[in-house]
């Protein structure tokens, strides 16, 4: 294995789903408010990042907060379960047939760096049949500050592969400047996609090696990702 591609999920693979309203729920639920979720920048943001600073805001202090996060996630994971047939995610234009592609690959592993909460990121990908495909990962649940992510999914690869990934080696794929930031972070290459909700000359001006609209275009997506 030479190449470790590490995708981002929503906005990357997936779109929709309940997440946000289970969210909001599970937050007014466990601290009484959900802060100013309807002008808040969730983008590229892990959970727990996401909770905090909402919270903060709304002038709750972190002691408070921390006492609540593991009723706050119990709560969000349940709804989400609770709602995700009613009002499903949906695979991004091309995913499924990059994700098979990248797999059948033999020199490439495949992992994720997501600010989703390791049981947001499962309930999510397995509800869009992509659970088997991403053995390692580093999550919001690791580490609340994304720049941190990448290093951790190195060391997960080398504790599930024995194979010291170099920074260089690996690919962070997401849809906002806080992938590519946190792909920089730790030398990886970059690989931004506009399916998310942040246009195309945002992610530009982030200086990520490659840029798409969206991954239906396989084989260049392919050929950027293993150049
Ligand atoms: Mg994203």
């Amino acid at each position: 294995m030479h190449t470790l591609i590490l995708f981002d999920i929503d906005g990357t693979l997936t779109r929709g789903g309940p997440a946000k309203v289970a969210f909001e729920t599970a937050m007014v639920e466990t601290y009484g408010t959900a802060g100013a979720v309807e002008s808040y920048d969730f983008s590229g943001k892990t959970d727990p990042q996401i909770a905090r600073e909402l919270l903060m805001a709304a002038g709750l202090e972190d002691a408070v907060i921390d006492a609540g996060l593991a009723g706050l996630w119990d709560r969000y994971i349940g709804e989400i379960e609770s709602q995700i047939s009613e009002n499903p995610m949906r695979l991004l234009p091309g995913v499924a047939s990059l994700v098979e592609a990248l797999d059948s690959e033999p020199d490439v592993a495949l992992g994720l760096v997501t600010g989703n909460i390791i049981r947001g990121a499962r309930v999510k990908l397995g509800s869009v049949g992509l659970s088997e495909y991403f053995e390692v990962g580093a999550y919001g649940s690791d580490h609340e500050v994304r720049e941190y992510l990448p290093a951790i999914a190195l060391e997960r690869a080398f504790e599930a592969w024995g194979v010291r990934f170099p920074p260089e080696s690996a690919v962070i794929v997401g849809d906002t400047p806080r992938d590519v930031e946190c792909g920089k972070h730790v030398g990886a290459r970059t690989v931004a996609v506009a399916t998310g909700r942040i246009p195309r000359e945002q992610l530009e001006a982030t200086g990520a090696d490659a840029i798409f609209d969206d991954f239906s275009d396989v084989a260049s997506v392919i050929e950027a990702l293993l150049p």
